[in-house]
């Protein structure tokens, strides 16, 4: 037992701030992209650093969560439902490709156009590595945010190594053959040996574009950081949320 996630005396010193030790360190998969460290998986559980960083903002947020609101989960592995349903019993799981083998999952959904879905209904919704493959991410900002109740949060997450600050708050499609995360990819062309040609775009986005869908979508832009105690690399959520007085922003 070895994380936030799967050992309950872990979770209590990560939230107390302590340090776990190194016993629950150096433990877990490295998952490298090419040289760089980018994440590293539970050698108990398998969970990655997002998991356990959301696993961490939920802990430390939970006082303030709305626990009777319904949420919706955007490509989710079972972890991160597994996570998720410790907190709320009512989700809408949406995926455009791979029902991620949830029987309940809704797929061939565009979350950049979802017609189906309608407008404000769920107090949060996540999107943790599915921004990634989208070029026109702003978009699916507005499009999940069109779908958040007045007062709602859009957390999204983005493979760290995807951010390149020549780009300013643009974006750039680096190729057409990415696939899911850097342990299905090989080769120093950064292509997926699985996946090549799977017209899935490998997407580029500076520093500033993240903020700036949220802005563009008439959602407040917020970060929150988080540490992961078995890789130490760090986790930055961007949040949108949905004003409740949109008079009121500046
Ligand atoms: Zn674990």
């Amino acid at each position: 037992m070895s994380c936030i996630l799967c050992a309950s005396n872990v979770r209590d010193s990560v939230l107390e701030g302590l340090s776990v030790g190194p016993e629950y360190r150096d433990i877990g998969r490295p998952i490298l992209y090419g040289d760089e460290l980018v994440d590293v998986a539970c050698p108990s559980c398998g969970s990655r650093v997002r998991q356990r960083a959301l696993a961490q903002l939920l802990a430390r947020a939970e006082p303030f969560l709305d626990r009777s609101t319904e949420v919706l989960l955007v490509s989710a592995s079972a972890p991160e439902r597994l996570l998720v349903s410790k907190y709320w019993r009512r989700t809408l799981h949406v995926s455009l490709l791979a029902d991620w083998k949830d029987p309940d999952c809704l797929t061939n959904v565009d979350i950049t156009d979802m017609p189906q879905i309608e407008a404000n209904r769920f107090g949060l919704a996540l999107a943790l590595c599915v921004l990634d493959y989208i070029p026109k991410a702003g978009r699916a900002v507005a499009e999940v945010g069109r779908t958040l109740k007045l007062g709602g949060t859009f957390i999204y997450w983005i493979q760290p190594y995807r951010i390149d600050h020549r780009l300013g708050s643009g974006t750039k499609v680096r190729s057409w053959q990415a696939y899911r995360d850097p342990d299905h990819v090989y080769g120093n062309a950064g292509e997926s040996r699985a996946c090549a040609g799977s017209s899935i775009p490998d997407c580029r986005f500076g520093p500033g574009a993240m903020a700036g869908w949220a802005k563009g979508a008439g959602l407040i832009p917020g970060i929150v950081r988080i540490r992961d105690h078995l890789s130490e690399l760090s986790t930055v959520f961007h949040t949108a949320k949905k004003p409740h007085d949109p008079g009121l922003l500046r």
